[in-house]
């Protein structure tokens, strides 16, 4: 969550930290801010509202002219959005100024020393103790700017990304970390700081990654990074592997439509590499054979649309290799004091690889002995450097807070997953391994034949689009499809939705239905079909209007649904990668309908680094 940016160099910042901004939205935007060494001093400009309020504000002030500044876009955890609470805040009498991005949890003890101090706070937020704090433990005393920061962070608690600069070195840009991402971008006579690629990819493609504890000192000419003791630490340079095109939205009219339609590219991406001659083949990542046929449990850990492809391969998991699979809400893992034993595996699944939650689980569960294995989408991401073993996803970029095509791509692995464990603890043959092999390589195809259902979502959406509340059911697998697919139409449509599993609904929920509500049902089970047809049946006679996803050969009598979607010939395992497609289309012109900002729905972030 928020998005930092930071650039020291000779060329103007202002257009680079606004371009920054604009690339970093994803991950926050309620209020934005800069501040950037002018010929008048520090200037700070901040708005309440998206990145295009901050531009016109810092417009209609004159503009700025600078050659260092940083930038954020916030995503508030302390304090309502406003101007006086967006970042960047100074400290003292404004010689300092620190974006921040993450949580200070001793903020308020530190806040009372400080105002003991003299200091006067202009904010509710805890990052502003940060600013006053660097300040304070900076003023006369005669050291650099890196080594206060590093006394600073010593006396913090919570997470943080840091950036700060101060009116001693107006060149100079200091930056720190703990579980929140941060990338220094290394170009030509130039450097910049940022929460991620997408920043600074249009300046350069080298970055190195700051380790937690860590501290840099970025000047046009040269990156210093400091460890906790305050010793260089050298730090190997990465080229970013993927192009700008990647990031931005080529003709599409959001990223959302766009990821949704990049779906077999991504999943292709996941899946095709890793299968060889018929049989599921890990090579880079750390899961050996000897791991995963000795588990004894898996644990697979997750929040949001991660979740729901793990409850997906979860039910996979158990039914192909009969071992004991648990899907765990992370936020809830942490605090369960879940039992884990050393042979235990958990799969930890993140877009970003940053997510709070999922980071701290899987932390808990490697110190309780487990082995731990991430599918993860960012390369190098925090989650992905931990992790014993990681899959990348391969997938991409993906700018729109709504996942879609990673969601997809977290399928395809657990996928990879379930066959190769199934494979390697004897429980399927090697015919059937190749069996599963070649219908999961077929996945991506069969994604694209899902794609041209668009027009037809598009219809059933000028349709439902004025539904106050639509319900989703399905049984086993089926119901973590639905999971999925309601959460997609509540996160960009903001119409209110609810997944049940298919026989649990009329244990009160079905109280809710009435004349005209729209229910969507998934039947992608052939042992379940009749099952879910007579739960179709008592919503429909109670008036709600239904769409049903159907698997193929689908036979039940279909008469009381208003629309039916059959899905092609898939092994039933495999069949959430496509009856998801039209679901997320569905979602996405429902939100269309309703103007709604599909990239950027209200409330939500991409990368949750907030507990
Ligand atoms: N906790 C800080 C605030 O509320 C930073 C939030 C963020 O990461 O955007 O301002």
């Amino acid at each position: 969550m928020c998005g930092i940016v930071g650039f020291t160099g000779k060329d103007n910042a202002l257009p680079i930290l606004l371009k920054g901004l604009y690339s970093l939205e994803y991950r926050g935007y309620d209020s934005a801010g800069i501040a950037a060494f002018t010929k008048d001093g520090l200037t700070v400009v901040k708005s309440r509202g998206r990145i295009a309020n901050l531009e016109d504000k810092i417009h209609a002030e004159g503009g700025i002219t600078a050659c260092c500044g940083i930038g954020h876009t916030r995503w508030a955890t302390h304090g309502e959005p406003s101007d006086r609470n967006s970042h960047p805040h100074l400290g003292g009498k404004g010689k300092v100024a620190v974006v921040h991005n993450g949580i200070i949890e001793n903020y308020l003890e530190l806040r009372s020393q400080l105002e003991k101090h003299g200091y006067v706070f202009q904010s509710e937020t805890d990052t502003e103790t940060v600013a006053h704090l660097v300040d304070y433990l900076h003023t006369g005393k005669h050291e650099e700017l890196a080594m206060t920061v590093l006394k600073a962070i010593g006396m913090l608690r919570g997470s943080y990304a840091l950036g700060v600069v101060s009116m001693d070195d107006t060149s100079e840009i200091v930056a720190a970390r703990r579980d929140n991402p941060l990338v220094i971008g290394l170009g030509d006579g130039e450097n910049m700081i940022a929460s991620d690629i997408t920043a600074i990819i249009s300046r350069t493609r080298k970055y190195i990654i700051l380790d937690d504890g860590e501290v840099a000192i970025v000047r046009p000419d040269s990156v210093t990074v400091m460890n906790s003791f305050g010793d260089i630490v050298e730090k190997q340079p990465q080229e970013v592997n993927w192009d700008l095109s990647a990031a931005e939205k080529g003709g599409y009219e959001h990223f959302m439509i766009k990821e949704i339609m990049e779906q077999p590219q991504a999943v292709s991406n996941t899946i095709h590499p890793r299968i060889k001659d018929g049989k599921v083949v890990f090579e880079d990542e750390g899961l050996t054979d000897e791991r995963l046929a000795n588990a004894h449990h898996i644990h697979i850990i997750g929040c949001g649309s991660a979740l729901h492809a793990g409850m997906v391969g979860r039910s996979i998991i158990e039914k192909l290799s009969r071992v004991r699979c648990t899907a765990w809400v992370a936020s809830e893992f942490r605090y369960e004091n879940p039992i884990i034993e050393p042979d235990d595996l958990c799969i930890v699944i993140s877009q970003s690889g940053e997510t709070a939650d999922t980071l701290a689980a899987m932390r808990q569960a490697k110190q309780a002995g487990a082995y731990t294995a991430a599918i993860v989408n960012v390369v190098s991401s925090t989650i992905a450097r931990e992790a014993d073993g990681v899959l990348y996803l391969w997938a991409g970029p993906e700018i729109a807070v709504a996942t879609t095509k990673a969601y997809s791509a977290q399928l395809g692995a657990l996928y990879l997953f379930a066959v190769k464990l199934a494979s390697v603890r004897g429980t399927i043959t090697a015919a059937q391994e190749k069996t599963y092999c070649d219908a999961l390589y077929a996945v991506p195809k069969q994604i694209e034949k899902m794609l041209e259902t668009k027009g037809q979502m598009q219809y059933l959406a000028t349709r439902y689009a004025n539904r106050s509340s639509v319900f989703y059911l399905g049984r086993t697998l089926d119901y973590a499809a639905a999971m999925e697919a309601s959460l997609k139409l509540k996160e960009v449509s903001y119409v209110h939705s609810e997944a049940y599993a298919a026989g649990e609904l009329k244990h009160g929920t079905i109280s809710l239905i009435e004349h005209g509500t729209l229910v969507v049902a998934l039947a992608t089970q052939p042992e379940l079909y009749e099952k879910t047809i007579s739960n179709i049946r008592e919503v429909a006679s109670r008036g709600a209007e239904v769409i049903l996803i159907a698997g193929d050969g689908f036979e039940g009598d279909t008469s009381c649904c208003n629309y039916v979607l059959h899905l092609p010939k898939i092994p039933p395992e495999l069949s959430a990668s496509l009856s998801i497609v039209p679901l997320q289309l569905l979602a996405y012109y429902i939100a269309v309908e309703r103007s709604c900002d599909v990239d950027k729905p209200r409330n939500l972030a991409k990368s949750v680094t907030v507990e």
